[in-house]
This record gives C-alpha cells, structure tokens and sequence, in this order.
C-alpha cells in the first residue's frame, strides 16, 4: 500500500477523507437513537441508519490481549420505512383500519373521536404512553401503545392488518 506514497510520507500522515471507497456490503441497518419511531399522521415511522465502516487496518495489544480498529470510510446510508395505523380500540370496541376508513368516508362523528385519541396518543408518545410493543421488523412487525384507555397498533401496509 505504502508503495505509492512520495519519499518521507508515511500511511499516518495522509487524510482519508477525500475520496472515501466503501466496500461493497450489505446495509447493517441499526435504529437511529431517539427517533425510532416517530408516531405521526396515523403512523410509525422508523429511521434506520446503515453502521457500517470501513476497517482499514488493526492492531492487537497482545498485554492487554485488546484489538485496535482503524476506521476508514463510514457507510452514510439513512432509510425511513412506515407502519400504518392498524387499529384503535377503547374498552367499548375494537375498531380496525377498514372500520375507521369506512367512518371517515361516512363523516362520522366516532371517526372525529378515534382520530382525536390517536392524535393525542403519538404527541404524548413515547413518554407519556404505555409502550406494549416495539417490533421494527418491517414484514411482520408492529407498533402498540396504550394512551389513556386507548389501544393503539400499528403494522407493515395498509392491506395486511390481520396478524
Ligand atoms: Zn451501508
């Protein structure tokens, strides 16, 4: 490596910042702390960031039996992924995403009240909420909380609410 570097010029006196050349890999998407999920607008929304960095060089402290990593390039990828109000259910009834569809469309009054509980649910959310689950997984997860007598779940797409 240190074929190419002019006379005097040691790997440890080059920046490497320019020109950063990821490996190829796979994403190793890891939960960006504090905000995932953000509940809003009758969903969850996850923000993931890729954790991967470049390991360009290692040493081990064979006293300490400690490895040392030096870091190159940082993955830098972000992606954001949403799951869909699935359900609101109160101690009186259970209502699921085609009820609460159909009310809307119907202008009912119990629509107005279904979507008022949500809406207080996901500004109270996370401190002020019961958190039942938290599953990022995004074929099969969902998010479920409890708001003041209020159930509230979330889950990949609209169609597939019947896990
Ligand atoms: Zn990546």
């Amino acid at each position: 490596m240190s074929g190419n570097l002019p006379p005097g010029v040691t790997p440890a006196d080059i920046d490497r910042h320019y020109g950063p050349s990821l490996p190829d890999h796979d994403h190793e998407w890891e939960p960006v702390q504090g905000l995932s999920p953000v509940l809003e607008d009758m969903a969850a929304i996850f923000h993931e960031q890729c954790r991967f960095v470049e390991v360009v060089d290692s040493y081990t402290d064979y006293q300490r039996d400690e490895t040392y990593y030096e870091t190159g390039a940082e993955c830098e990828a972000e992606r954001h992924y949403r799951f869909e109000l699935a359900y609101v259910e109160t101690e009186e009834e259970r209502l699921d995403r085609d009820d609460i569809d159909r009310l809307e469309e119907n202008g009912d009054g119990q629509f107005e009240a279904a979507l008022e509980a949500v809406i207080e649910a996901e500004q109270a959310f996370p401190d002020e909420t019961e958190i039942i689950e938290i599953d990022p997984d995004q074929q099969h997860g969902q998010v479920i909380i409890r708001h003041d007598g209020v159930e509230i779940g979330y889950g990949p797409g609209v169609n597939g609410g019947d896990a």
